[in-house]
C-alpha cells in the first residue's frame, strides 16, 4: 500500500516533509519513503491512496494508561475478572480512533494486560502494542492501596518485583507520594526498587507529585517519573542530566480541577456518583495549584532538554478514554510547537520503551504503525481530532470512523 499526504511529520521533533508518500511492505514495515510520483511510478501494482491536505505521522504512544481501571464504575460490584477483561479490551480498542498504536499500562488488575497481549498474538483481538507493569506497589496504606500491592521494606519490595517479573511484568510501577508533602516510601525502599529492576534488566516508573518525594525519586534513579506535578526547575535539570523521563499527565490534573470546581460552583459540592471523584473532591485544594503548576512551568521545564513523554492517566467514571490529542493540545497551549508535542507521543516514548528500532518514527525499516490526520498538523495540533487512517504493522485498523479487525472486516 502507498499512503500519500501533503505533509509528512517524521516524529523526530523537527522534520516536516512535503508531498511524500510511504510504501508499506508485506512484512508490515515501512519499505520506502519518497516523492509521491516516484513511488507511484516505481510500484505501479501497489494500491495508492492520497489523503490530500493531510498529515502522515507515526502512530501515537499513550505512556500512562490503566486499561483495566474499573474501580470507579458505580456498579463496581458487577466487575468480576471476565467483565474486567472485556472492559480492558474495549478500552484498548478505543485507542485507534485517537490515532494511538502503542500504550504503556502503568498498573492494571493482575494478569489483564498479559492476557490481552496473548489474545492479540493469537489473533483473537486487534489492539495496540501494549507494554505493561503488573499492579503497582505502594507502602501499607499508601496512595492507591485499595487497588495495588502493599509492600513494605526493601526486601519485601524486591520480593514483589521478583514475583511480578516471574508473572510477566515488563515494567514496574511504584507509588510514593499523594497530595501531601510527606513521602510514603523511604529512600531505602525506593533505592531497592530501582536496583532490583535494573539488576533484572527492566525499567521502573514512579508516581510522585510532591516534594521532597520528587527529589527522592530522582536520587533513586527511576526511569520515568509520573506526574511530578510540583517539580522545580532544578528537578527538571537533574532529570534531563540523569536521563529520567517525565510523564506530566497535564490533562488528568486539569480535568480534576475543572470537575471539582464545577461541582463546587454549580452543585454546591453535592455528592457525586463516582467513588474516585468523591475522594478527589476532598483534594480540591491540591488541584488548583496543580493545574497552575503545569500551565506556568511546563515550557521552562521542557526547555531544560528533559525527555517528555505524553500520557493520559484517565481513571474517573465516564472520563474520556485515552484523550491523548487533548494532552498534546495542552502542551501546545503551554508553549511548545505541535511538532515538538508530537515527539512526546512518538520517538520519545519509543526510546523510553527501548523500541526505537521498531517504532516511533516514519522511517524506512520500522513498523508501519501510521496515522493520517486531516490538515497541516505542524500548524494546528487540533488536526489530531480528525483521524483519517490508522495502520498497525501495515494493516488498516481504523479509517474514517470505522474500526477494522482481521484483514478488513468491518467491526463497528
Ligand atoms: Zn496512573
Amino acid at each position: 500500500m502507498i499512503i500519500a499526504a501533503r505533509y509528512l511529520m517524521t516524529g523526530d521533533g523537527r522534520s516536516v516533509l512535503e508531498n511524500k508518500a510511504v510504501l508499506t511492505g508485506a512484512d508490515g514495515k515501512i519499505k520506502r519513503i519518497g516523492a509521491k510520483e516516484t513511488l507511484r511510478k516505481d510500484f505501479p501494482e501497489e494500491e495508492y491512496k492520497d489523503y490530500g491536505d493531510a498529515t502522515l505521522l507515526p502512530g501515537l504512544f499513550d505512556m500512562h494508561v490503566h486499561l483495566a481501571y474499573w474501580y470507579s464504575q458505580p456498579d463496581s460490584f458487577n466487575y468480576g475478572p471476565q467483565l474486567v477483561m472485556l472492559y480492558a479490551l474495549q478500552h484498548a480498542q478505543s485507542a485507534f480512533e485517537r490515532g494511538i498504536t502503542s500504550v504503556r499500562d502503568m498498573s492494571s488488575a493482575h494478569g489483564v494486560c498479559k492476557n490481552l497481549k496473548l489474545a492479540a498474538e493469537k489473533g483473537f483481538v486487534t489492539i495496540p502494542h501494549i507494554t505493561h507493569t503488573d499492579t503497582g506497589m505502594c507502602m501499607s496504606g499508601g496512595h492507591g492501596w485499595e487497588e495495588v500491592a502493599q509492600v513494605d521494606g526493601p526486601w519485601e519490595v524486591r520480593r514483589e518485583i521478583r514475583r511480578q517479573v516471574r508473572d510477566g511484568a515488563e515494567w514496574v510501577k511504584i507509588l510514593t507520594t499523594h497530595r501531601s508533602h510527606i513521602p510514603e516510601y523511604t529512600q531505602e525502599e525506593l533505592d531497592a526498587a530501582v536496583d532490583e529492576c535494573h539488576r533484572r534488566g527492566i525499567k521502573c516508573g514512579v508516581h510522585a507529585g510532591t516534594n521532597p518525594g520528587i527529589q527522592m525519586c530522582i536520587d533513586a534513579g527511576f526511569d520515568t517519573i509520573e506526574h511530578a506535578t510540583f517539580m522545580t526547575l532544578d528537578h527538571a535539570k537533574q532529570m534531563a542530566e540523569k536521563g529520567i523521563a517525565w510523564t506530566p499527565t497535564i490533562m488528568a490534573y486539569t480535568l480534576l480541577y475543572d470537575i471539582c470546581k464545577e461541582n463546587l460552583e454549580k452543585n454546591a459540592g453535592a455528592p457525586v456518583n463516582d467513588p474516585v471523584m468523591q475522594k478527589e473532591m476532598k483534594d480540591y485544594q491540591y488541584f488548583e495549584p496543580a493545574y497552575r503548576a503545569y500551565k506556568e512551568h511546563f515550557k521552562e521545564f521542557y526547555d531544560t532538554g528533559i525527555t517528555v513523554i505524553a500520557g493520559t492517566d484517565m481513571v474517573m467514571y465516564q472520563s474520556p478514554l485515552l484523550p491523548l490529542p487533548r494532552e498534546l493540545q495542552y502542551m501546545v497551549e503551554y508553549g511548545i510547537t505541535p511538532v515538538q508535542a508530537i515527539q512526546t507521543a512518538t520517538s520519545n516514548p519509543a526510546k523510553v520503551l527501548g523500541v526505537e528500532d521498531e517504532r516511533g518514527l516514519v522511517k524506512e525499516g520500522l513498523d508501519a504503525d501510521l496515522l493520517v490526520v486531516g490538515g497541516d498538523l505542524s500548524k494546528d495540533i487540533t488536526c489530531l481530532n480528525d483521524v483519517k487512517l490508522v495502520t498497525l504493522g501495515g494493516r488498516k485498523v481504523f479509517e474514517n470512523g470505522i474500526r477494522y479487525v482481521g484483514t478488513g472486516n468491518m467491526f463497528m
